[in-house]
């Protein structure tokens, strides 16, 4: 199974896609974490991207997709894919489409309001580094395993997350609409617990 997986910051994409290749027996493929270890073991695609992520500009396309053409091409795809990342833009998608298209496209959806409040109420602790959220906690400012102080990130302030969430909307409405006119499109409910919607997804993928 050739899968793309898309879904908003705080959608908890990261956990599903690792439920999904264990359940599928496929290599989850997150093109962040590819650019940062081939930039950290200076690869000839870490250098060219390397120039374009120190100066805070996007990576080309072409980068991008030399790098995702080379991955797939390598044995453990044999098997299908689970990609996490790419494409972003439409240009990449019919890149992708002739390297190795995609089966399905997994869409996680999950209302803004949702993600605002999942996101916004993070705490972090800054003796242990341990994540929480207010929901689970007696007291927002101390943290529960070690008694450090709380805080939350500049990254979790309401302004920051809502302008990602509408960087993350623009980005992908286009994208959503070339996946769906292709048929391919797999839209799935990511409310609810984890294992609820790894079964949604499983049930949207076993179709
Ligand atoms: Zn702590």
């Amino acid at each position: 199974m050739k899968l793309v997986f898309l879904g908003p910051p705080g959608a908890g994409k990261g956990t599903q896609a690792e439920k999904i290749c264990q359940e599928m027996s496929i290599p989850h493929i997150s093109t962040g974490d590819m650019l940062r270890s081939a930039i950290a073991s200076a690869t000839p695609t870490g250098l060219r991207a390397k120039a374009f992520v120190e100066t805070g500009a996007l990576v080309p396309d072409e980068v991008l997709i030399d790098m995702v053409r080379d991955r797939l091409n390598e044995a453990d795809c044999a098997n299908g894919y689970l990609l996490d990342g790419f494409p972003r833009t439409v240009h990449q998608a019919q890149a992708l489409d002739e390297i190795k298209a995609p089966d399905m496209v997994v869409d996680m959806e999950v209302e803004d309001e949702h993600l605002l409040s999942r996101l916004t109420g993070r705490r972090v602790c800054r003796a242990c580094q341990g994540t929480f959220h207010i929901s689970t906690l007696k007291d927002e400012n101390v943290c529960p395993s070690c008694g450090g102080e709380l805080y939350r990130r500049k990254d979790d302030a309401p302004e920051t997350i809502q302008n990602r969430l509408n960087v993350y909307h623009t980005q992908t409405a286009p994208l959503i609409d070339f996946y769906r006119r292709a048929g391919k499109l797999a839209p799935v409910n990511g409310e609810g617990t984890p294992e609820e919607v790894t079964a949604a997804i499983l049930r949207a993928l076993r179709g």
